[in-house]
């Protein structure tokens, strides 16, 4: 057997976390009306709600934040983590934004005036969520042209968050070149299961948009761990160093926008940069200072970016990563020899349970990956998050509950936040919930809230 890789780390400052009573735990969960997201992060004992500025920086991060300049304008701190995005992708110009969402706010907009044509459109393998609110806010439509690989969770395939290209090569003839404002390359795949996206895809996708004249934007939140999984999956790329991979896929795009509270290793923070476009950062400048803050501090703190110039390349350390990714594998293959069914293989931040096959007697209306949640909690005061039809919400035009093509409960692990030991106690709970199965019932609304309804939904078993 493979020796198990320990945290490349020791702890030098702990936080002490808290398990509670099954009664307890009751209580909490009937008082956040049967939704994870309405309960305090003190009645959760391991929160994988999300790896979204949940991580632990190291004491190199917390010695640059000691060295933040608050200068308004100039601060020493952008011009660090401006070198840093020099070095690290090869773009010229460089926006700090507060996270991942500020950068899009600012720059799809710029993006759709461009657009030659009347109906703009971007087209990604998936929008991440707020990418698509954004690129609707922009007067855009989203269109997701995932490889239909990813769809089974049951499929070993090693690229499950490619392009479908042959869709794209239709989807740009379907809708014109003109009409195109942008193709957005979301590496890893969030929505698909964090799941890497290939370098010939990214090639393939930025030669085709080049040729049409359209901007390629990486949306880069979990760059380091698609580099990863480049080196380890691709031979062509086994001996190449994880900086050089980032540079290459980075060279495929135009833009690239980013939250930093992913591979970024910080708690806020995101970017918004281009390659060598002036006229478009320009542009983009100006709603930045009207909408994120200065250009030279998009809404952070100087000690913000000194963090995130840091964290940046200790977030590309191979040893890190090989950890980190490794530590992602474990839990999954603890819970698939415990014969929970968990999407394969599992992706760089977070393992999916498949609760439809986990729960076939719950109907997709009775929300069971929700359900599963609900249960984990109650079962070890573990949180995790449904990826399924309550997160799908009702078809805009019906008005039905249409069942969404899967229903996963989502357990992202926090970078260098919890043990091998944490993941052990996880897959424990789970393998028992799975034993029982049968008894767990499905959730009906007590309230539901007319969008974006799985952060405030109330609900009850039915
Ligand atoms: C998190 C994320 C975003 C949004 O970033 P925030 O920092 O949460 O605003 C955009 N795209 C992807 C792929 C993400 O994972």
């Amino acid at each position: 057997m493979a020796r198990r890789i320990p945290e490349p780390f020791r702890i030098k400052m702990v936080e002490p976390i808290h398990q509670t009573t099954p009664e307890y735990r009751r209580q909490a969960l009937d008082a956040a009306g049967w939704n994870p997201f309405l309960l305090h992060g003190d009645d959760v004992y391991i929160d994988l709600l999300t790896d979204s500025g949940t991580g632990a920086m190291s004491d190199r991060q917390w010695a640059g934040l000691m060295m933040g300049d608050e200068s308004y304008a100039g601060s020493r701190n952008f011009y660090h983590l401006e070198q840093t995005v020099r070095e690290v992708f090869g773009y010229q110009h460089v926006m700090p934004t507060h996270q991942g969402r500020g950068a899009e706010q600012i720059l799809f907009p710029e993006l759709v005036k461009r657009v030659k044509g009347s109906a703009p459109v971007f087209f990604s393998n998936y929008h991440f969520d707020t990418t698509k609110a954004h690129v609707e806010m922009a007067g855009a439509r989203a269109q997701n042209l995932l490889t239909p690989a990813a769809l089974d969770t049951q499929k070993a395939y090693d690229w499950k968050g490619d392009f479908d290209v042959e869709g794209l090569k239709s989807a740009i003839t379907a809708h014109g070149p003109d009409n195109v404002a942008g193709v957005i390359v979301t590496i890893t795949c969030n929505s698909a299961g964090g799941q890497p996206v290939s370098m010939g895809n990214i090639r393939e996708v930025s030669r085709l948009a080049r040729q049409h004249g359209i901007p390629v934007i990486l949306d880069a939140a979990r760059f380091a761990e698609n580099a990863w999984f480049i080196k380890h999956r691709d031979r062509d790329y086994a001996n190449a160093e994880i900086g050089d991979i980032v540079r290459e896929m980075f060279g495929y795009g135009d833009i690239f926008t980013m939250s930093a509270k992913k591979d970024g290793l910080v708690n806020i923070g995101g970017l918004c940069c281009f390659r060598d476009n002036l006229d478009l950062f320009r542009a983009v400048q100006v709603r930045c200072v009207a909408m994120e803050g200065f250009v030279t501090y998009g809404g952070l703190a100087g000690r913000d970016m000194e963090a995130l110039a840091i964290g940046l390349k200790e977030g590309m350390d191979h040893g890190y990563l090989s950890y980190r990714i490794a530590q992602v594998a474990y839990l999954g293959e603890r819970l698939a020899q415990g014969g929970v069914p968990i999407q394969t293989p599992t992706g760089g931040h977070a393992v999916f349970v498949d609760a439809k096959r986990m729960l076939p007697h719950i109907p997709a209306h009775q929300f069971p990956a929700h359900a599963l949640a609900c249960e984990l909690y109650l079962e070890g005061g573990i949180r995790g998050v449904e990826i399924g039809s309550l997160l799908l919400g009702r078809n805009p035009v019906t008005g039905e509950q249409e069942p969404s093509d899967l229903e996963l409960l989502r357990l992202t692990i926090p970078r260098r936040v919890y043990t091998n030991d944490h993941m052990d106690y996880i897959a424990d709970c789970l393998i028992d919930l799975n034993a029982r199965a049968n008894s767990i019932r499905g959730l009906t609304f007590e309230y539901e809230p007319p969008i974006l309804r799985h952060f405030t939904a109330r609900l009850k078993q039915v």
